[in-house]
């Protein structure tokens, strides 16, 4: 006899490990996500296949604004200077709590659902962050949210931020300039992961500029006396960039692009730009480090007798953690089974691992325990940041890739366009909607998750950092 699923799951959820209950309010919420699954998956997997990148999200974004607004959500689109930018908000009065999603996607590495290299088209970009599932999850908490609150069991007002260009120049910057999360209580977001915890640590501060050169161009044979050669500047710069890596702090990461290193082999090259980047586990510690690249910069110049020229892009906090808020999501997971897979499903895992080197063991999705925050983490860094300097933020990973998946790699689109990554981001849905059930239905976790947030802050004035003007849609 086949049992039923919602048998199935009522056998399995009930109580969590630390004896907290699942209430009405979070069955409505399960249910909810449950009675919208087909829709998000869909949504999921259109934004997958689309595959837009930063600032060109057209479709996604709409796709995602347009579902908002279909359930209910007055959307404000085009926000904070970006046409890919919105916020839908639904109820009001307090408490304001928002989820974050994002929806970019990362040139060249376009990819089949196949757990096998196999581009979809060659050269085209591909979700290889999950960003496609980031976005549809988040929005399908909010909508949760919003049917308990037209149900009566809930009050306040629920915000979804739709936040594109993640993946560079940084789009939340600029919609934390526009003060977007003034008067938002708690937020909250979440990341596809190779693992499942409530996530309490912090991410890598950083900054991005543009370095050109400007010689002057020559025959590289019959005159080249007459030539004063911008990569030549390049060169030197780089190598100093080099050889300074020895003396930074072990946390210290400092990347370079060339994007412009000249054209042709027998002209002097008159002009060469480099995207070069400095992160740290903290932007106090990566200032001075940014401040001596920059001094590097005029060095080479100087060698190589040219002018030079430095272009602030971006640059973003390190997450402020809160660890109240980590422990009502870790509460929340631990109401929620762990994911299962099919056969199928755990085969297709492994061949990925084994197509990129990795022990063959599956996904990994048993929750984490609740984890001591690292002073220096490590890993990557996210626009998430800048929010949570400016409203406290909890955060989520769930799986949607087999353990030790490169990341930003096609292993990840792979994953994000089928059942594993699907299952992961309905987990990630609950998870975010019955959190959010506890923050409006209890004001003193509200109050504590602030309390944490006002502490950690300190005496922090955050400065978003971004030159002034509009965010640089369609620059180089
Ligand atoms: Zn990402």
């Amino acid at each position: 006899m086949k049992i039923p699923t919602v048998l199935i799951m009522f056998l399995f959820l009930g109580v969590a490990v630390n004896g907290q209950k699942l209430t009405s309010s979070k069955k409505a919420i399960i249910a909810s996500v449950e009675k919208h699954q087909a829709e998000l998956i869909a949504i999921s997997d259109s934004i997958w296949a689309l595959a837009e990148t930063a600032f060109e999200e057209d479709d996604s974004s709409r796709i995602l604004a347009d579902y908002a607004e279909k359930n209910g959500f007055n959307v404000e689109r085009g926000v904070a200077g970006m046409p890919t930018a919105f916020v839908a908000t639904y109820g009001s009065g307090s408490p304001v709590i928002s989820v974050l999603g994002e929806f970019d996607a990362l040139p060249g590495i376009s990819q089949k659902v196949k757990p096998t290299k196999e581009p979809l088209q060659e050269g085209d970009s591909g979700h290889g962050c999950g960003h496609n599932l980031f976005g549809a999850a988040s929005l399908g908490s909010a909508i949760a949210v919003k049917e308990l609150m037209e149900q009566g069991k809930i009050k306040g007002t629920i915000k979804f931020f739709g936040t594109p260009s993640e993946e560079k120049y940084f789009g939340k910057i600029w919609m934390v300039r526009e003060g977007l999360w003034d008067g938002v209580d708690v937020n909250l977001s979440w990341h596809p992961s190779a693992v499942t915890e409530a996530d309490v640590q912090s991410s890598l501060a950083l900054v991005d500029f543009k370095v050109e050169f400007f010689g002057q161009a020559a025959h590289a044979s019959s005159d080249p006396w007459n030539g004063r050669s911008a990569s030549d500047a390049l060169e030197l710069y780089t190598t100093g960039i080099n050889y300074y890596r020895e003396h930074v702090k072990p946390t210290v990461r400092i990347h370079y692009h060339i994007q412009d290193g000249g054209q042709v082999v027998n002209v002097v090259p008159d002009y060469a730009r480099l995207w070069v980047r400095v992160r740290d586990t903290k932007r106090k510690g990566m200032l001075p480090v940014y401040e001596h690249v920059q001094k590097m910069a005029e060095g080479a110049a100087i060698m190589a007798n040219v002018d030079y020229k430095i272009s602030l892009i971006s640059g973003i906090y390190e997450v402020l953690v809160n660890r109240a808020g980590g422990e009502i999501m870790q509460n929340n997971l631990e109401l929620l089974n762990p994911l299962t897979y099919t056969e199928d499903e755990i085969a297709f895992g492994k061949k990925i691992q084994e197509a990129t080197g990795k022990p063959q063991v599956g996904m990994d999705s048993t929750l984490k325990p609740f984890a001591e925050t690292k002073e220096h983490p490590g890993g990557g860094s996210t626009d998430v940041g800048d929010v949570s300097w400016n409203v406290p933020n909890i955060n989520l990973k769930v799986t949607t890739a087999p353990m030790g998946t490169p990341w930003h790699s096609w292993a990840v689109v792979a994953c994000g366009g089928m059942s594993i990554g699907h299952k992961g981001m309905v987990h990630a849905t609950k998870a975010l909607g019955m959190t959010a059930v506890d923050l409006f239905e209890n004001p003193k976790l509200v109050e504590k998750v602030k309390t944490e947030f006002k502490q950690r802050k300190g005496n922090e004035v955050y400065k978003p950092m971004v030159p002034e003007g509009p965010p640089p849609i369609g620059t180089k």
